[in-house]
């Protein structure tokens, strides 16, 4: 598959370089040059096939010209070896889609571990690979884990003390071996800048290899079109006829990876782009004015971004396609509003989280007649366990994955936001 720069569309690559690159030159993110798809009567054979099966014949739709479709199946048999995605009913013409069964409980595990297997696929024998990445919560945990183990690979995580989770904190820094993690004395912009940092030192990226796994990768985004057919495979065929899906969006990857489903011929009605208060899309495709503002603290944290970078990769879609913007819902939804949508929920005898949520508040106030609607669950409920407990004043069981790593020590290492710091560590360590 090739790709070119969305900054500069000479600037060429195929799909091995991509991955390693991440970001093009002046930081452009690559899309593909060519959109495959995928005929009504291949799809009706697809959507009966088993995830894995299917999984494997739409990645090899981009990419069977750098991996063979037999050594694409065990990549992704190795990368989705969890238990899929779960269709819940909550009403008549709503469910929640859950991607949260994977070892680290959100859907970011389905692009991580998709990722680490493409890596592992394009090294060379004696290639060392030093993953570097800032992470606010959930991205460490699912980077943590799909590349924990790998020969050769060293992962290094850098989040701000005492800005996540303990849960989160406890899912990825009590793993040792190849992970190394970092608490950084500062923000999240923080350790972004260290990031920066070590990537714009030429000799210190070559020496040690570095890379990073942040969510513009497009391995990510391709993991994460496999579970929309999954999706439209569960429901009835009256249902797949107004199917709408309702996306809790922060940096917008996963809804590009939705819009890529339907570009492929998966007929998706419509999709709703959710944010909470840091709503720059939702205003922009009302005014057409981009307008970012500062980013807010809201409870559901991981949808904290007011400069989404995927959004460019959706606007190349729809022009591409020749799909008017006009044609894609959307809204944003307080913290207030997320909290009463909480508890409305649970009296359906639901337990949900921030996130899904607001999915699930906008898919109900736009549901027409007639139409079927998901909203995506994108984490477990007891990752937000305080947040929840809270507001459900019910206690959250803590599934298998959490329970086990509650008890383990933590082997963070912590210093000063201080780049000759961390390539000290990066050097030595
Ligand atoms: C990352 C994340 C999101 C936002 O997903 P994007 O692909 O960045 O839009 C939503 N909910 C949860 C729980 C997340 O971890």
């Amino acid at each position: 598959m090739k790709l070119y720069n969305l900054k500069n569309h000479t600037e060429q690559v195929n799909f091995e370089t991509a991955i390693k690159l991440g970001l093009g030159e002046k930081q452009g993110l690559f899309f593909p040059v060519k959109l495959p798809t995928i005929k009504p009567q291949e799809l009706s054979k697809m959507l009966k096939m088993d995830f894995i099966t299917r999984s494997t014949e739409i990645l090899s739709k981009f990419i069977s010209h750098e991996i063979s479709k037999e050594k694409l199946y065990e990549y992704v048999k190795k990368a989705f070896s969890f238990q899929y995605p779960l269709k819940v009913d909550i009403k008549k013409d709503i469910s929640c889609f859950e991607l949260f069964h994977g070892p680290t409980l959100a859907f970011k595990d389905f692009g991580a571990r998709f990722m680490a297997q493409m890596i592992q696929s394009f090294k060379k024998n004696n290639e060392l690979f030093t993953i570097l990445t800032a992470t606010s919560g959930d991205t460490g945990a699912a980077v943590a884990h799909a590349f924990y183990g790998m020969k050769n690979v060293r992962v290094i995580i850098l989040y701000p003390k005492g800005k996540i989770s303990d849960l989160q904190e406890k899912l990825f820094c009590t793993l040792g071996g190849n992970i190394k993690t970092i608490s950084i004395n500062g923000s999240f912009d923080d350790c972004q800048k260290l990031v920066k940092e070590a990537f714009d030192d030429k000799k210190l990226k070559e020496s040690i290899g570095l890379n990073s796994a942040n969510s513009i990768n497009i391995s990510r985004l391709l993991a994460q079109i496999c579970y929309y057919f999954e999706a439209f495979s569960l429901i009835s065929k009256k249902q797949q006829k107004k199917l709408v899906i309702s996306v809790p969006c922060g940096n917008f990857g996963n809804l590009t990876a939705g819009l890529l489903a339907k570009s492929l011929g998966l007929p998706i009605k419509s999709f709703i782009a959710c944010t909470n208060s840091n709503d720059t899309v939702p205003r922009f495709l009302k005014s057409g004015k981009w307008k970012p503002k500062k980013t807010i603290s809201t409870i559901s944290n991981a949808m904290d971004i007011s400069q989404p970078n995927n959004w460019t990769r959706i606007e190349e879609l729809f022009h591409r396609k020749s799909w008017n913007l006009k044609e894609l819902r959307f809204g944003s939804v307080s913290d207030d509003t997320t909290i009463e949508t909480l508890q409305e929920l649970f009296k359906l005898g639901y337990e949900s989280e921030p996130h899904a949520a607001i999915a699930y508040r906008l898919l109900k106030d736009q549901l027409k007649p007639g139409e079927f609607g998901l909203f995506l669950g994108t984490a477990h409920p007891a990752k937000f366990k305080n947040t929840v407990e809270k507001i459900l004043k019910n206690n959250i069981l803590l599934p298998k994955s959490l329970k086990n790593r509650i008890n383990s020590p933590l082997l963070s290492h912590n210093i000063n936001p201080n780049f000759s710091k961390l390539k000290k560590f990066l050097i030595e360590e």
